[in-house]
């Protein structure tokens, strides 16, 4: 397929209780940003395209303006209400081919898919935009936090036939690694090699919630917004949702000026550890949270510990909770990029580890270079000291 049959930018937006989830405005600032510099760079008028499924949404449509998109696609209908995969699917991969919809949005050049294509890296996120791509026929990369859109020259034995061939307007995807250190790029690219030719669009990502800024909201930009119809057999409609209850988490970080975390460097003596890091909590008033490792239960601890902590209520980073209280203490945590951004909003951060190579060196304000068994004992002892010379 020629370049021309690729445009745009969509980001599928997110709504929960008649709210649109932050990441949303996230992913449109970012889209906004690539889409500025690119239309500059290739002098082309390309646009972002947010798409909204939901209930009685149009009263959304007008924020998603101010927010940074240019275009509007929504479908209204009390049976895309609530998030079910197949019919959220089926619909926006209808969006995404709908030619007449296409000639709505570029009436002077037609065109058959989108260019890029964004959701969110959260639970409904990650499940959808594989499941879109599925249908779309393209590649997905997940947990991206960073983008650029660059002219690339690409020599590859399988897309290229083993020749230099440049590929413009690719979306280079950066994300973490699975130990949260290294970076990988993630390319999604056409088959130009003429034996296996075959097209990879739209070039489409899963974007980690809080790594990139909404822009500020701007009153005074306009845009269509354009109502969708999806069409739906009965088949698409055979999971029914009967009834819904929305359970809410029972840990409250939000109620806690402090949140002590521990993560896998309680590994020495895990039980007596997570005591150690029990009383640092009790003795700052604080609520305990976990890295992502802890909530898998990689010790052997007794049932109650275990049931009170390694859970996934208390993980801190881009899989649980994103949290900014005043003092963030984390206990034996490395600072994996998918942890950090969940407590680097906190106003004052302290890291107790062994190894100042570690990240989280990076992100707090005071190191404390040692192993939590000599460390909190110290610690608890002290501020205890000190809040008796302060009640005095
Ligand atoms: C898609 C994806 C999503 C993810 N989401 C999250 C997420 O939301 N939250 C999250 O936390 N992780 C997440 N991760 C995992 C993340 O990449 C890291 O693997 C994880 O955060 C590391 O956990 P940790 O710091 O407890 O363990 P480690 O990286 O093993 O670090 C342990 C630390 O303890 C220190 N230590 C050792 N002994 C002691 C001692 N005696 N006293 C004190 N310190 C000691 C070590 O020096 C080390 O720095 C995700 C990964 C992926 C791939």
């Amino acid at each position: 397929m020629s370049d021309n049959n690729y445009q745009h930018l969509y980001v599928v937006i997110e709504v929960q209780d008649d709210k649109i989830v932050p990441v949303s405005l996230e992913m449109l600032g970012e889209a906004r940003r690539l889409i500025d510099s690119f239309n500059k760079k290739y002098q082309s008028n390309e646009k972002v395209v947010a798409i909204l499924l939901g209930h009685n949404i149009k009263e959304i449509c007008n924020t998603l303006i101010e927010y940074g998109a240019d275009v509007i696609v929504y479908a209204d209908s009390h049976e895309l209400k609530n998030y079910r995969n197949n019919i959220y699917t089926k619909t926006i991969s209808q969006i995404a081919q709908d030619e007449k919809l296409s000639a709505q949005i570029s009436p002077s050049s037609k065109f058959k898919k989108p260019r890029y294509m964004f959701f969110a890296a959260d639970s409904i996120g990650r499940h959808l935009s594989s499941t879109v791509l599925v249908a779309l026929d393209s590649g997905l990369a997940s947990d991206i936090n960073k983008l650029e859109i660059s002219d690339l020259k690409i020599t590859h034995q399988h897309k290229t036939d083993g020749k230099p061939v440049t590929y413009e307007k690719t979306l280079e995807m950066y994300r973490p690694d699975f130990s949260g250190f290294l970076w990988t790029t993630i390319l999604c690219l056409d088959n130009k090699n003429p034996q296996i030719e075959r097209d990879y669009h739209p070039q489409s990502c899963s974007i980690i919630p809080g790594v990139f800024e909404p822009i500020a909201p701007d009153k005074g930009r306009k845009g269509p917004i354009i109502e969708y119809m999806p069409t739906f057999d009965q088949n698409d409609l055979r999971v029914k949702i009967l009834s819904r209850q929305v359970i809410r988490s029972g840990v409250d970080f939000d109620s806690y000026k402090t949140v002590v975390s521990f993560g896998r460097g309680i590994k020495d003596a895990p039980e007596q550890n997570i005591k150690l890091v029990e009383q640092l909590a009790k003795t700052l008033n604080a609520e305990i949270g976990v890295s992502l490792p802890i909530s898998k239960k990689p010790f052997v601890v007794s049932e109650n510990v275990s049931s009170k902590y390694m859970i996934s209520d208390r993980v801190i980073g881009t899989s649980g909770r994103r949290i900014s209280p005043m003092l963030y203490v984390a206990v034996g945590i490395s600072g994996a990029m998918q942890h950090v951004v969940g407590m680097q909003d906190s106003r004052f951060i302290v890291a107790i580890n062994p190894d100042e190579n570690s990240p989280i060196k990076d992100e707090c304000d005071v190191f404390i270079k040692g192993r939590m068994e000599d460390v909190i004992p110290k610690l608890v002892e002290e501020i205890k000291q000190q809040s008796l010379a302060v009640n005095a």
